[in-house]
C-alpha cells in the first residue's frame, strides 16, 4: 500500500464533492472522487427540473439568514463564495448564466448537464464510479484512508460530501451519516424536507391537480411563526408546491412528536378576511340571484369553489353573515391536518445531518478527527427552495480546498 497515493479523497460526486475536488486539484493536489453510483452528479442533473437553479440574487448575509439555525455556521462559506463568484466561476467554464425571473440564477441553456460538465473537469481529477465508501480509516485521531469493499484508498485528507438521505435513486441513501458516526461524529435525527404534505381531509384529494398561483401557509401552532408563500398544488394525498415546500421540513420534524400537524393556508396571499367580506357584500348587492359557488368559481377552479362554498344551491341574496364569515375564514385560513409527508423518495432535501458544533465553520474540518472535512448536505444544513442548497454545496465544497475564485 502506497501511503501517499492521493493527497485527498472526496466521497461523493454531487456539487459539494466536485467543487471540493476542483478546489484541491487547482491547488496542485492529487485528488480522487469516489462515487457509489454508476455516474457522477445524478442529483445535480435532476435539480431544478433538469435546469439546475444554481443560486439567487441574495447577498451572502441574507442568504445565510435563510438557513435558520445553521445561519451562523454557513456564513463563512457563503461570504467567501457569494452568488456572483459562483456564477462567474461557471461562466469562466463556458456556462452562460441567466437570471430567469430577476431572482433565480439558472444556466441560460436550461441544462443542468452544462453545470455538471463545468464541475466535472476530468482532466484534473479522477472520479471512480460504482465505488461505495464503506469506512473511514482513522488512526490516532487522524484520518488515513477510505475503505471500499476490500480496497483501501490511503490519504491523510478526506472530504465527506455524500449528501443526505433523500431520493435514493439519485444517491441519497444516508450512508455517509454512518461513516461520520463511526468516525466519532454525532448525527442528528433526519427528516424529509422540501416535500409534499399529506392530509386527512379527503375532499382535498378529490381536488388533485388544481393549482392556485399565490397562497401562503403556516403551521397553526402558537410558537411557529414562519410563513411560506407561492404556488399551491392540490395532490392525490394532500398539498405541495412552493406554498408548502419550505415549511415541510419543520412539519416533518413536528410529525415525529405529534400524530398530526395543523396547517392553515391563505388561498390568496394578498387577501385578508375583511377583503373577502367586502367582496361577498358586493356579490349580494350586484348578483343576488347567482349562487355563491358560481361566483366563487370566477376566482378559482369550479371544483374547489364548490367544496369551499359547501351548499352549491345557496344564492348570494341568502348568504347569511355567519356563512359569509365561515367562507372568508376558509379562504384565508383553510385548516388542514397534516398526517405525513410524501416521504424520502420525494423529498428534495434532508433536514438534519452531521452536528455542526463538531465541525469548524471556517475550514469545514472536523474538530474530532484531523484531516476529515465535510461539505454540502451531509451536514445539518438545509436551505429553502430557490438555489440555496446548491449554493451551499458549491460554497462549502470550494471552502474545503480553499479555492481561489
Ligand atoms: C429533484 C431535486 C431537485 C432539486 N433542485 C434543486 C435546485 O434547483 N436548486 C437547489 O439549490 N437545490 C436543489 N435540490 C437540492 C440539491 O440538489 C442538493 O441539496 C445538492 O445536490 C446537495 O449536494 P451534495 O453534493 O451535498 O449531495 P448530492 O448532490 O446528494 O451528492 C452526493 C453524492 O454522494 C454519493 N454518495 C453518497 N454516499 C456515498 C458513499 N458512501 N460512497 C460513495 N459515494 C457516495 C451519492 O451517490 C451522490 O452522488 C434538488 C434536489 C432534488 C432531489
Amino acid at each position: 500500500m502506497n501511503k501517499n497515493s492521493f493527497d485527498i479523497i472526496i466521497i461523493g460526486s454531487g456539487p459539494a464533492g466536485l467543487a471540493a475536488a476542483l478546489a484541491a486539484s487547482a491547488a496542485g493536489e492529487k485528488v480522487i472522487v469516489l462515487e457509489q453510483l454508476s455516474a457522477p452528479g445524478r442529483k445535480l442533473l435532476a435539480s431544478g427540473g433538469g435546469r439546475c437553479n444554481v443560486s439567487n440574487i441574495l447577498s451572502p448575509r441574507d442568504m445565510a439568514n435563510s438557513f435558520g439555525k445553521a445561519c451562523r455556521f454557513v456564513r463563512h462559506a457563503l461570504y467567501t463564495y457569494p452568488n456572483e463568484k459562483l456564477c462567474r466561476f461557471l461562466e469562466a467554464r463556458g456556462v452562460e448564466m441567466e437570471l430567469t425571473d430577476g431572482f433565480h440564477w439558472f444556466p441560460s441553456s436550461g441544462k443542468a448537464q452544462d453545470v455538471l460538465q463545468a464541475l466535472c473537469d476530468d482532466s484534473q481529477f479522477e472520479v471512480i464510479t460504482s465505488c461505495r465508501a464503506e469506512k473511514l480509516v482513522v488512526e490516532d485521531g487522524a484520518v488515513c484512508g477510505v475503505k471500499c469493499g476490500s480496497k483501501l484508498y490511503p490519504a491523510d485528507r478526506v472530504v465527506l460530501a455524500g449528501g443526505g438521505r433523500s431520493y435514493a435513486a439519485l444517491g441519497g441513501n444516508g450512508g455517509c451519516y454512518e461513516l461520520a458516526r463511526r468516525a466519532g461524529h454525532e448525527v442528528t435525527a433526519t427528516f424529509p424536507a422540501m416535500v409534499g404534505l399529506q392530509c386527512a381531509e379527503e375532499w382535498v384529494h378529490d381536488c388533485a391537480g388544481i393549482a392556485l398561483p399565490d397562497a401562503e401557509s403556516r403551521i397553526a401552532l402558537p410558537e411557529e411563526k414562519f410563513r411560506c408563500r407561492g404556488e399551491l398544488l392540490f395532490t392525490h394525498t394532500g398539498v405541495s408546491a412552493f406554498a408548502i415546500l419550505d415549511i415541510s421540513g419543520r412539519v416533518s420534524e413536528l410529525l415525529s412528536q405529534m400524530p398530526s400537524v395543523p396547517l392553515e393556508i391563505n388561498l390568496f396571499a394578498d387577501r385578508k378576511f375583511d377583503d373577502w367580506m367586502e367582496i361577498f357584500a358586493g356579490w349580494q348587492k350586484d348578483f343576488p340571484t347567482k349562487t355563491v359557488a358560481k361566483l366563487l368559481s370566477q376566482e378559482m377552479p369550479k371544483k374547489l369553489a364548490a367544496y369551499l362554498a359547501g351548499d352549491t344551491e345557496l344564492k348570494a341574496a341568502g348568504f347569511s353573515t355567519a356563512a359569509r364569515r365561515k367562507l372568508a375564514e376558509n379562504l384565508t385560513a383553510l385548516k388542514l391536518n397534516i398526517t405525513s409527508t410524501d416521504g424520502w423518495s420525494k423529498a428534495m432535501v434532508t433536514r438534519g445531518g452531521v452536528v455542526l458544533d463538531e465541525v469548524d465553520s471556517r475550514t469545514l474540518e472536523s474538530r474530532l478527527v484531523s484531516g476529515l472535512f465535510f461539505a454540502g448536505e451531509v451536514l445539518d444544513v438545509d436551505g429553502p427552495c430557490g438555489g440555496y442548497n446548491i449554493s451551499w454545496a458549491l460554497a462549502s465544497g470550494f471552502l474545503t480546498g480553499k479555492m481561489v475564485l
